[in-house]
């Protein structure tokens, strides 16, 4: 009997009537003659709610205790849909990550998963069952348990997908696919029939939140058929894949937007060997994650060093390099927040020069302001104002041809 694996993300399970009609789809699979084991996550936006209640004790809790406390979340949900598919009569059993042998790095609030004992599992699909894993959580080696990072019940789907080597893991979400750009925000993006994996790794890695980055890359190392489907709507999905067909030739697939960034500038350094590597170790070494970094000469032969971080650690980064002020040598440190960075992603680029010129050509005419620049093979990234941020994503989808085509509309409203 093939197994399918298959997640419904915390929209899809919001109240006990969504997780009634998870049930149903369950059953389905499994009339359909599928072992299912079905990966959830926690009810609507409890994990936010877990944060706050710890934010109002401390401003710096304990990782452990943070993990300790998120993935009682997920354990709500797995239990409510094994009640709901006894009561369809079908007979199921509800597993947390450490029971399903998800074992990860010592690393708590974005471990990496390490190993997955499966035999638990697979004895519950021997015996005929349909089984639930709690998403985002697994257990270190020394018997902590530990969580994947915000959004990481993908991972978890993905994850055990490849280690049951399941015919297919389907993303239950509240959108019908990956689209274009974020139709939260980008009003004409249209959904993709189907993405390479590099394309989505390089879209999740800059912002687009529909797939967690470390369940991209688990598809694409162990080669899961991968789809992102609604939970709510009977309708085609997205397929990610080796090697997806380009519509229409186009150069750019998709645009992703993150914001919360700043920018940070220290000044006057000494032009030495180990200027770099002093001013970013000093960093690293506190876990601050650097992005973009830019490298000037002054006129008087020292150097400009700017470079992005996420906001929530700017006055961390500020403290640290304020205490180190005699051993860095710098004049200065200057700061820019509300920033945000847009990307355009595609593998057409990779055979196509001057498309990070027509990003800057566009991003001019509408009169926003470049502060830094990345680009990789896929992708260029800008970091622009936050106020400009979906204005200028807009303008690029356009410029792109990535805009969702009236007939297109007229043949999905005809689908639907
Ligand atoms: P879930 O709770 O099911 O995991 P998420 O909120 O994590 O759902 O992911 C779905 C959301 O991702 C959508 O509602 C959409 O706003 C957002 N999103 C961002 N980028 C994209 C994109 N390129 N395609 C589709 N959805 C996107
Ligand atoms: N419940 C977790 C979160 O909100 C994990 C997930 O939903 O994937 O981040
Ligand atoms: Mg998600």
């Amino acid at each position: 009997m093939a197994t399918i694996v298959q997640k419904f993300g915390g929209t899809s399970v919001g109240d006990t009537d969504k997780i009634k009609r998870v049930a149903k789809r369950i059953k389905q699979g499994m009339d359909e003659g599928h072992s299912v084991v079905t990966v959830v996550s926690a009810m609507g936006k409890s994990t936010d709610k877990l944060v706050e209640l710890a934010d109002e004790i401390t401003d710096n809790p304990d990782p452990r205790e943070m993990d300790m406390l998120l993935t009682t979340g997920e354990q709500v949900t797995i239990s409510l849909v094994v009640m709901a598919l006894k009561e369809l009569g079908v007979d199921a059993v509800s597993l947390t990550g450490w029971q399903a042998g998800i074992v990860t790095e010592e690393v708590h609030q974005d471990a990496r998963i390490t190993d997955i004992n499966t035999s638990t599992l697979e004895g519950h699909l021997n015996d005929g069952k349909a089984v639930l894993v709690a998403g985002f959580q697994g257990v270190s080696e020394d018997g902590n348990i530990t969580t994947l990072g915000r959004g990481g019940s993908d991972t978890t789907a993905v994850a055990l997908a490849a280690a049951l080597e399941a015919e297919s893991c389907s993303i239950f979400t509240d959108v019908t696919g990956v689209y274009t750009s974020d139709p939260r925000y980008v009003k004409k993006a249209r959904q993709l029939g189907s993405i390479s994996y590099d394309e989505m790794l390089e879209l999740a890695h800059l912002g687009a939140g529909v797939l967690h980055p470390r369940a991209v890359e688990f598809a694409k190392n162990y080669n899961v058929k991968l789809v992102v489907r609604s939970s709510m709507e009977n309708v085609e999905g997205t397929i990610v894949e080796e090697e997806a067909t380009m519509e229409q030739n186009l150069t750019v697939r998709g645009l992703a937007f993150d914001k919360n960034i700043t920018k940070v500038t220290v000044e006057r350094l000494p032009n030495h060997y180990d200027t770099m590597s002093n001013l970013f170790k000093l960093l690293a070494e506190e876990g601050i994650n650097v992005d973009i970094i830019i490298q000037q000469m002054t006129a008087d032969h020292g150097v400009n060093v700017s470079f992005s971080i996420d906001s929530g650690n700017l006055g961390k980064t500020l403290d640290l390099i304020h205490g180190a002020k005699e051993t860095l040598c710098y004049s200065e440190v200057r700061h820019e927040s509300s920033q945000s960075k847009v990307s355009i992603v595609g593998s057409g680029m990779i055979s196509n020069p001057g498309v990070a010129a027509d990003m800057f050509k566009v991003l001019a005419e509408e009169e926003v302001a470049i502060k830094m620049v990345s680009t990789s093979e896929i992708a260029v990234s800008a970091v622009v104002p936050e106020k400009d941020m979906i204005r200028a994503s807009e303008a690029l989808h356009t410029y792109f041809g990535l805009d969702e085509k009236e007939q297109e509309k007229i043949e999905l409203a005809k689908q639907a």
